[in-house]
C-alpha cells in the first residue's frame, strides 16, 4: 500500500515526503513569505493609523489652547499647551519609530509600503507643524503672563 504524504505545508498546501523536506520547502514558500509580508505590512498599517489619531489630538489641542488664550482664559489655555507638549513628544518618538520600520520594510520588502511610507512622510510634515505651532504658543502664553 501506497503511503500518502504526510507533510503538508500550512500555507500552501504542498505535501512533502518528509519533515526535512517540509521544513526546508518552509524557508522558500511563497505563500508563506507573502502572509508574512502581509502581516507586518498589516502592522504598520494599523500603527499609521494611530499615529495619524495621535496628530489629530495635538492639533485640537492646540486649537483649544489658542482659542482659550484668545478668549483670555489663561488657565485652560495653559491646560491644553501642557497636554499638547506632553502628547507631542509622545508623538514624535512614535513617529520616528515607526518612519524607521517603514524604511526598513520597503528595503527588504515590497512596493505596497509605498502608500505607507507617504502617509508617514505626511504625519511627520504635520508634526514639524506641530512643533511651530507649539513653540508659537508657549511664547504667546508666557506672554500673557507678564
Ligand atoms: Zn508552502
Amino acid at each position: 500500500m501506497r503511503k500518502a504524504a504526510s507533510y503538508l505545508c500550512a500555507d500552501c498546501g504542498a505535501a512533502f515526503g518528509a519533515q526535512w523536506a517540509k521544513t526546508d520547502h518552509a524557508r522558500t514558500c511563497p505563500v508563506a513569505q507573502s502572509a508574512e509580508l502581509r502581516r507586518v505590512q498589516a502592522a504598520l498599517e494599523a500603527k499609521q493609523h494611530s499615529l495619524r489619531a495621535e496628530v489629530d489630538t495635538c492639533y485640537r489641542y492646540a486649537a483649544r489652547a489658542f482659542a482659550a488664550h484668545h478668549e483670555r482664559r489663561a488657565d485652560e489655555a495653559r491646560r491644553f499647551l501642557t497636554w499638547l507638549t506632553e502628547d507631542f513628544e509622545r508623538l514624535v518618538a512614535s513617529l520616528t519609530a515607526l518612519s524607521d520600520e517603514v524604511t526598513a520594510a520597503r528595503r527588504t520588502q515590497f512596493p505596497r509600503m509605498e502608500t505607507t511610507q507617504r502617509e508617514v512622510g505626511t504625519l511627520i510634515e504635520q508634526a514639524r507643524d506641530l512643533q511651530a505651532l507649539t513653540a508659537t504658543l508657549s511664547q504667546l502664553l508666557a506672554g500673557s503672563l507678564s
